[in-house]
């Protein structure tokens, strides 16, 4: 291909990307990624950088798996598409529901599809507000998710999101959608205990709904662990009063399984390492581990009767398509006959919670949270006071960022958290050596910034 220069002025000329400041990437030109294998990028000038991210959170079972390759080139020669609407079904969609079925925990067994999480939590919206209405209470509408929460970019899903920074961008959130806080104890957790803040925050859930009225909130929605709002690990006591509060006022409780699914957690999903019973989990990302665009809802019994009581009026061209299907079907495949998710809760997590924890003795460093294979460090001048860093562009998390970038790892910045979400396929070897790259940075950006 083109020189690297080359590449980033075209790249720069014609390529809007999503999330960036593109016209600050235009003057340093964007890294560009030509092949990927295992755990490790390589890019156009035959650097190898361990991708401690699995891209954005979903290369699960790690890149370069030639089975998806060749599952794609078959159905793409023996069904490249067709739609799912109206009157037709194919065997990829069929086998992939079935499939999905058969591993979402309790009565969750049935599926919409679509090509990835926005595109879900938005038929989510539709969803929850079809099944009230169909049960004769329209008004039933309102769905309350949480501050700091990613749900998606699309105007439905960014509105179920509690990014104020995207708000403020395109006339969000749509009506009707409540934001409670969120359980991010070493940010806003002042003098409570932890348990005592968890549960303080989960009560929110219940003053919200007795202000807006039992009679009005559709659902609650929720990442089991927060993931681009910073790997924000909950306190044990959140989850369970969540769930006894849905219970008890018949809110449907959907979980937001994007990043959580396929095995992060150390379980098959985040729900079942958190303990919640959830009515709709959105799913996405390691569904394919990234190989192909696709997403959907996995839906419970009861509120799948009462959709399929009318017609539906949602779709999305590529629901089903029968080569992300096919694909996602084969990457079930690699987690389950490999064992990755028992690789993940037996070997790697174990090994990286040790390895993890132990980086809050680094001077830059917090709290040092986990779950699973997603983990964050809290960034801060003062531990005893939990004091922040400033966190806008040049500052703290940025200059971790780069440094990391610089010494060849992905680690991404939420604010003043650096956080990872890496391959679930790493081994202990691997883990040895992000945590090398990781403590070198950190040690590089506590000289620039403090000393
Ligand atoms: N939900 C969660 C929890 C996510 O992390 C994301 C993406 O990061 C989404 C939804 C949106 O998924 P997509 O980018 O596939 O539309």
């Amino acid at each position: 291909h083109l020189p690297t220069a080359e590449l980033q002025a075209l790249d720069a000329a014609h390529h809007m990307h999503p999330f960036t400041a593109n016209g600050e990437l235009a003057q340093k030109g964007a890294r560009v990624i030509t092949r990927a294998k295992g755990v490790y990028l390589t890019d156009s000038e035959g650097e190898e950088i361990l991708d401690a991210m699995a891209g954005l959170w979903c290369v699960n079972i790690g890149y370069g798996r030639d089975e998806l390759a060749d599952v794609a080139a078959r159905q793409m020669r023996e069904l490249p598409y067709y739609n799912t609407f109206f009157q037709t079904t194919h065997v990829p969609a069929i086998a992939l529901a079935n499939k999905l079925a058969e591993l979402a925990p309790g009565d969750l067994n049935h599926v919409f599809f679509a090509a990835g999480g926005s595109e879900a939590n938005d038929t989510n919206i539709r969803m929850v507000r079809t099944y009230w209405a169909n049960k004769g209470q329209p008004d039933k509408n309102i769905i309350i998710s949480r501050k700091n929460a990613y749900h998606g970019s699309s105007v439905g899903s960014g509105s179920l999101g509690g990014m104020v920074h995207m708000h403020a961008q395109g006339g969000m959130p749509i009506p009707d959608i409540h934001h409670i806080d969120q359980p991010n104890w070493w940010a806003e957790g002042g003098d409570m205990s932890p348990e005592d803040f968890g549960l303080a925050r989960a009560q929110e859930l219940e003053k919200a709904i007795l202000e807006l009225g039992e009679d009005r909130v559709a659902a609650f929605i929720g990442e089991p662990i927060q993931g681009a709002g910073g790997v924000i690990v909950p306190p044990e006591t959140y989850w369970p009063e969540i769930q006894r509060i849905c219970d008890k006022y018949d809110i449907l409780l959907i979980a937001d399984e994007v990043i959580c699914g396929f095995g992060r957690t150390g379980d098959w999903f985040g729900s079942q390492t958190v303990g919640i019973k959830p009515h709709i989990m959105t799913i996405a990302k390691g569904l394919s581990s990234g190989y192909a665009p696709i997403g959907g809802s996995i839906v419970c019994d009861e509120v799948a009767e009462v959709i399929a009581g009318g017609e539906f009026n949602h779709g999305y061209t590529y629901s089903g398509h029968p080569v992300a299907a096919a694909v996602a079907l084969e990457n079930l495949r690699i987690l389950e006959e490999e064992g990755i998710v028992d690789h993940v809760r037996d070997v790697a997590a174990p090994y990286l919670k040790e390895k993890w924890e132990a980086l809050a003795d680094h001077p830059l460093v917090g709290e040092a949270k986990i779950c699973g294979m997603m983990a964050s460090i809290a960034l801060t001048p003062d531990k005893a006071s939990r004091a922040k860093f400033a966190t806008e562009p040049g500052t703290v998390g940025y200059v971790c960022r780069d440094r990391c970038f610089a010494n060849n790892l992905v680690m991404r910045h939420v604010g003043d958290r650096m956080i990872i979400s890496p391959p679930l396929i790493l081994t202990p070897a691997d883990i040895d050596e992000m945590m090398r790259r990781i403590r070198k940075s950190l040690d590089e950006a506590h000289a620039e910034l403090v000393e």
